[in-house]
């Protein structure tokens, strides 16, 4: 079954030139309910720890550069079946082949500053969720 919870990062280039606002209302247009939320600026340790999973990737040091070279906004989002719903809203990794209309495709600069993070299954949105809230449990369990 499909959970209600996913997770989502504006990135530090979206943050810096202000698209906080359009994202977060683009956000709640589309039916999500922010039930978790923070500002905050990553860590060199914190971006390596968050995308480990991308370290063999040669693009892996300029992404750890890039997610820590600014603020970024962290959130938990509520929605019936959020992971994909989001991913739908959020539009295709690369923006130029992001769909019309999309978060990626509106807000984003490149495959790499690419405007938005948004979990790709219900187990990771769970762990992902947990890395940034150390409350979050309780959103997750219901
Ligand atoms: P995210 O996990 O951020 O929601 P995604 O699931 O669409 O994005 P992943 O394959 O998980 O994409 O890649 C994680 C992040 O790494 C991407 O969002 C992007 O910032 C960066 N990235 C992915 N592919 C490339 C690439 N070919 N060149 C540069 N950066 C990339
Ligand atoms: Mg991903």
């Amino acid at each position: 079954m499909s959970g209600k919870l996913t997770f989502t990062m504006i990135k530090p280039g979206a943050v810096e030139k202000e698209y906080i606002g359009p994202i977060l209302k683009m956000i709640n247009e589309n039916g999500f309910h922010i039930v978790a939320m923070k500002l905050l600026q990553l860590t060199i340790p914190d971006a390596k720890a968050f995308y480990e999973v991308h370290k063999e990737r040669p693009f892996y040091n300029s992404l750890v550069e890039s997610m820590t070279s600014g603020p970024i906004v962290a959130a938990i989002l509520e929605k019936e079946n959020a992971v994909e719903a989001y991913r739908k809203l959020i539009g295709a990794t690369d923006p130029s082949k992001a769909e019309e209309g999309t978060i990626r495709k509106l807000y984003a600069d490149s495959i790499e500053a690419n405007a938005v993070h948004g979990s790709d299954s219900d187990e990771n949105a769970i762990i992902e969720g947990n890395f940034f809230f150390s409350t979050s449990d309780k959103f997750f369990k219901g």
